[in-house]
């Protein structure tokens, strides 16, 4: 929901200093006159903060712009601030933040209820074998060999793989896998295909984040 910090960037403002980027807080809210509510309190949560480079922020606002996206104005979804919280928190001290951001990608398809589909065709559903297979946001996930078209990338077996993984929930042992960066890359393509399929606009800080990378190489 919006609302507004009125007089925010003063220096003697008291809302102000709370009130950063992606901070987690506690705002007392009073009515607006218009359709924006007021910010009357705001008392910062302690814990993470989000503060580094401008990768770290990009994901960071990847994180905020889906949860602010997904959730209608005053209709919040069971657990999307849970998740963008966590989430956030994940980030602060994740020396990657490329596999925070890839985990929050999957638990918030999973929670949204798009979760791709990893261990049968997405097309005939039939068990997958364990070999490269084609991926399809359309058909919502993996296809088998008669499903796929010969155009279609296929996708490594190790990036099925660790998807599994983040679908079965497993975030130690997540945490504990080594994912070079072209395993990353692809893990990413597969969340980030899957979610924009289902979204009806463009996320403009997955573009972002998707122009650094080509600037970084
Ligand atoms: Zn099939």
């Amino acid at each position: 929901m919006g609302a507004i910090a009125k007089g925010a960037r003063r220096t003697s403002s008291k809302l102000g200093p709370s009130l950063e980027l992606y901070g987690h807080v506690d705002v007392l809210l009073a009515k607006g006159r218009g359709e924006l509510d007021v910010v009357a309190q705001v008392q910062r949560v302690p814990g993470y903060r989000i503060d580094g480079d401008v990768e770290l922020i990009a994901h960071a606002a990847l994180i905020a712009e889906l949860a602010e996206r997904v959730c209608e104005d005053r209709h919040p979804i069971d657990g999307v601030y849970e998740l963008a919280v966590a989430s956030l928190q994940e980030l602060s001290h994740e020396s990657d933040p490329r596999r925070a951001s890839a985990w929050f990608l999957m638990t918030a398809l999973d929670l949204l209820g798009y979760a791709p589909q990893l261990m049968s065709c997405a097309s005939c559903e039939r068990p997958l074998a364990a070999r490269p297979a084609a991926f399809s946001p359309e058909a919502g996930g993996f296809l088998c060999d008669t499903c796929a078209l010969p155009a279609m990338d296929l996708v490594p077996v190790a990036t099925i793989k660790v998807l599994r993984l983040m679908a079965s929930g497993d975030v130690e042992t997540y945490r504990r896998l080594k994912l070079d960066a072209s395993l990353m890359a692809s893990i990413e393509g597969v969340l980030q295909a899957q979610l924009e399929h289902h979204l009806d606009r463009r996320l403009k800080s997955l573009a972002f984040l998707n122009q650094l990378r080509v600037v970084q190489q």
